[in-house]
């Protein structure tokens, strides 16, 4: 058993930390240090996810992370490496159909002081994570014609519309946009926005709006401070979503969750492994840190999430301790130092 069931009074909840792969050790170990300064109630159960082969040649997580999951509930993860075109498939993807991580969640909030073309983006993407163009049924009707299926479902529509709406009310955000192609894809689109209608028609506090996914990106990039809450089905997410990303500053300070059935939910940044600077100190632990912010306010602990939310900002707004990527040539050891030092 852990610390934290053993000793009851510590008010500490368990959180499975996945450091993951290339920088994802150094990172992980930055925000350790980051919510120890912060004295953030939570106590870590490292794991590591590597691919395994289960019963039948099937790919799986390892058993003991699994356990770790399904105990604590609750998963900080940093980047997976995945080969290329072949050995085992993407961690992240077995992560999410092992938990049934239904909706993907990226908060895309501009960064005072940090240069990027907009200064008051706010606004969060909600994607579909299970089915879509992402459903994996592929086949060769003929030779040189392939077929690709999108699947759409009643249940999957209707739970992320769920979502957002539940979101939106709980995160104090005024208004739900639902995304899509259903002048094109009528059945399948028309499916997914019929859900979201009636969905939006049990959340009356909430604004409900439709658009295009072609006329999102064309004002998206015109004023993005339009938007607030968008929730869409998995292909579109996950373009929309990196362009969110790109408008505060890119990858390395985009947060992400991936919210499950049953309770789970799993935290992530959403870079990569970034092999290039892998152990030498120079990678820049925000993403990971800005996600465990909202892991923390997914368990209910907005006043550490706050605190700690708060002194990485201040270190990049104040400009003197920053890593490579973001524009300083400090390590990433200092960069954690520095925020520790701020809480
Ligand atoms: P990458 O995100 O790892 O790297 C792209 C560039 O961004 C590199 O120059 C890298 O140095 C830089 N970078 C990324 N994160 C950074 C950080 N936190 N601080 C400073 N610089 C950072 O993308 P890639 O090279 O295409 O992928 C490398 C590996 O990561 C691949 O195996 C890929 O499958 C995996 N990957 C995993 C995830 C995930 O686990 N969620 C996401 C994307 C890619």
């Amino acid at each position: 058993a852990h610390l934290c069931d053993l000793i009851p009074s510590l008010q500490m909840q368990t959180v499975t930390l996945i450091p993951g792969d290339g920088i994802g050790p150094e990172i992980s170990s930055a925000v350790v240090k980051i919510f120890e300064a912060a004295k953030a109630p939570v106590c870590w159960e490292e794991r590591n996810v590597t691919a395994i082969k289960g019963p039948g040649g099937r790919w799986m997580i390892p058993p003991d992370a699994k356990e770790s999951m399904d105990r604590s509930k609750i998963g900080l993860k940093g980047p997976l490496k995945t080969p290329i075109a072949a050995g085992h498939p993407s961690m992240n993807l077995l992560l999410r159909k092992t938990f049934d991580l239904y909706a993907n969640v990226r908060p895309c909030i501009s960064i005072e002081g940090y240069k990027t073309p907009y200064t008051d983006v706010n606004l969060v993407t909600i994607r579909e994570n299970t089915e879509g163009e992402y459903s994996g049924i592929e086949h060769v009707i003929v030779e040189g014609v392939v077929q690709s299926i999108k699947l759409i479902t009643e249940d999957a529509s209707r739970r992320i519309a769920e979502y957002a709406f539940e979101y939106a009310r709980n995160n104090q955000r005024s208004s739900v946009t639902a995304v899509h192609k259903a002048n094109i894809m009528r059945m399948s689109d028309g499916l997914f926005l019929r859900k979201c209608r009636e969905v939006a028609e049990t959340y009356k506090d909430i604004k409900f709006t439709e658009m295009y996914l072609d006329t999102v990106c064309l004002n998206m990039v015109q004023d993005p401070t339009q938007f607030d809450v968008l929730v869409m089905p998995n292909l579109y997410g996950d373009i929309l979503s990196d362009l969110c990303a790109g408008l505060i500053g890119g990858l390395g300070v985009t947060p992400s969750g991936n919210i499950g059935a049953n309770g789970v939910a799993i935290f992530e940044s959403v870079h990569g492994t970034a092999p290039d600077i892998a152990g030498l100190d120079l990678a820049n632990p925000t993403a990971l840190l800005l996600s465990a912010v909202m892991m923390l306010r997914h368990m209910g602990h907005h006043e550490h999430a706050t605190r700690i939310q708060t002194a990485c900002f201040d270190t990049i707004r104040d400009k003197k301790v920053l890593t490579g990527d973001l524009g300083g040539s400090s390590k990433c050891s200092e960069f954690t130092a520095d925020i520790c030092h701020r809480i």
